[in-house]
C-alpha cells in the first residue's frame, strides 16, 4: 500500500509522527514534491479564494500526488493539552476535498490531545479496516510515531536545522520514495536541499571562537513554519537572509523559553503554534544579542492577525527594529529583496549609531503598548 503525503502545511511540523506512525505499520508514504510553480497554480484553482496561503498550497499538493492507493490528510484538532490548532486546521479535511483528483481515496482520521491518550489511540483505530492491521499494530504505531516526533522535538534548540533534524530521522532507517520521476530515491540532505539550501553562515559560526560575537548581523525570523521553511512561496527568503546575516528561528528556542516568554499576556493564547511564535518573538525582542526581527506571515491568517499584532507590541517596547512581511500568490522577488536590503542597511545603521533612538512615536508607544 502507497499512501500520498502532501508537502504542505502539517507536514514541516508533524512528519516525524506520521512518518513513525507508517513505517511501523510498514506502509510505504509518498511525498509530493517540493512547491514549484505548478503544483501553486493548480492550488488556486482548486482551493477557495479566501482561505490562505498555506491552505492553497496543500491543495496543490493533494494535486501533485500520483500512483497512490490514499492521499492521507488528517484532522488535527490539538497537539497538547489546553491549545488548538488554528481552525483551517480544523476544516481539513472537508475545506480541501474538492483538490482531491476524482476517484482517489482519502485516508483521515482525527488527533486530538485535548483527549485522554486512551481517546488518541481509540480515534487512530479508525484506521484498522482502511489500512488492514490490528488494533495492536496501531498502538505499535502510534508509540513509534511519538518516539520520533519527540526526537525530532528535542533536536530543537540554539544550533536546529531543518534538514539536520529530518536526517538523524532518517538514520532511523525510514525508507520512502520520492513522488518526483527519478528513479534512484533521494536522501534526505538532497530532498531538502531544494527546500533550504546548506546554511553557509553555520560553517562561520562554528568556526568562531566562544564568546566572540560575530560581525553579521543577527536575525529572527519569526512565523509559521510552513511559511519560513517554504521556499518557493517565501520566495527564498531564508536562503537570503542566511547569505547576509545569522538567522534565528522559532524553532531555535527551547520550550522552556517558549512558556517563560508567555507570561505577561491578560488572556492564555490557545492555539499551539500561535504561542511558539509569540514565545519565541517576545524572547528575541527582549535578546540583546538580535539586531532585528522579522514576522514572516500571510494574507488571511487568522491567528497572525492578533499575535503579529503582540510580537510587533513587544519589539515596540525594547526598540527593536521589527518588519512584516506578508506573502500571498502575487509576492514578487524583486519587492521582497529590496524591502529585505532597506531592513537591513537601517538595522546596520542602527547598530552602528547604537543608543541613538529617536523619541519619534513615543507617546503613542506607551497606549499602545497595554496587552
Ligand atoms: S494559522 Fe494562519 S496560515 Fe496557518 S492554517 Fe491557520 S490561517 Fe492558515
Amino acid at each position: 500500500m502507497k499512501i500520498g503525503f502532501p508537502r504542505a502545511l502539517y507536514y514541516f511540523d508533524y512528519f516525524p509522527f506520521w512518518s513513525g506512525f507508517f513505517h511501523s505499520l510498514d506502509i510505504e508514504l509518498v511525498i509530493s514534491p517540493p512547491t514549484h510553480r505548478e503544483i501553486m497554480n493548480q492550488g488556486l484553482k482548486k482551493a477557495s479564494d479566501e482561505t490562505c496561503l498555506p491552505l492553497k498550497i496543500l491543495a496543490g499538493h493533494i494535486q501533485a500526488l500520483e500512483d497512490v492507493d490514499y492521499i492521507f490528510l488528517p484532522r488535527m484538532v490539538s497537539v497538547e493539552a489546553d491549545t488548538y490548532t488554528c481552525p483551517k486546521f480544523l476544516g481539513i479535511p472537508e475545506s480541501v476535498l474538492p483538490a482531491v483528483p476524482e476517484g482517489q481515496s482519502v485516508l483521515t482520521v482525527t488527533l486530538n490531545w485535548r483527549n485522554s491518550k486512551r481517546q488518541v489511540l481509540k480515534d487512530l483505530e479508525v484506521l484498522t479496516e482502511q489500512l488492514g492491521k490490528s488494533k495492536a499494530e496501531i498502538r505499535q504505531a502510534f508509540n513509534k510515531g511519538m518516539e520520533w516526533q519527540k526526537k525530532y522535538q528535542n533536536s530543537m534548540g540554539a544550533e536546529w536545522d531543518f534538514e539536520d533534524s529530518l536526517n538523524k530521522i532518517e538514520s532511523a532507517s525510514w525508507d520512502s520514495t520520492e513522488s518526483s520521476k527519478s528513479s534512484a530515491p533521494l536522501t534526505w540532505k538532497e530532498r531538502m536541499i531544494s527546500i533550504i539550501p546548506l546554511t553557509s553562515d553555520k560553517a562561520e559560526k562554528q568556526n568562531l571562537p566562544v564568546g566572540e560575537k560575530s560581525d553579521r548581523l543577527r536575525i529572527a525570523l519569526v512565523g509559521h513554519s510552513y511559511l519560513t521553511h517554504e521556499s518557493y512561496a517565501n520566495l527564498n527568503l531564508l536562503r537570503k537572509l542566511h547569505e547576509k546575516v545569522d538567522v534565528e528561528l522559532v524553532q531555535n528556542v527551547r520550550q522552556e523559553d517558549i512558556e517563560g516568554h508567555l507570561s505577561g499576556l491578560r488572556k492564555k493564547i490557545f492555539w499551539s503554534h500561535s504561542k511558539q511564535i509569540f514565545g519565541a518573538g517576545n524572547k528575541y525582542a527582549q535578546d540583546q544579542r538580535v539586531d532585528g526581527i522579522i514576522y514572516l506571515t500571510c494574507f488571511g491568517c487568522g491567528t497572525d492577525s492578533i499575535i503579529q499584532e503582540l510580537v510587533s507590541r513587544k519589539a515596540r517596547e525594547k526598540h527593536k527594529p521589527y518588519m512584516l512581511i506578508t506573502l500571498d500568490e502575487h509576492s514578487g522577488e524583486a519587492g521582497l529583496v529590496t524591502r529585505l536590503e532597506a531592513f537591513l542597511d537601517m538595522v546596520e545603521r542602527r547598530r552602528g549609531h547604537e543608543g541613538y533612538v529617536s523619541t519619534y512615536g513615543e507617546c503613542l508607544d506607551s497606549d499602545s503598548n497595554a496587552l
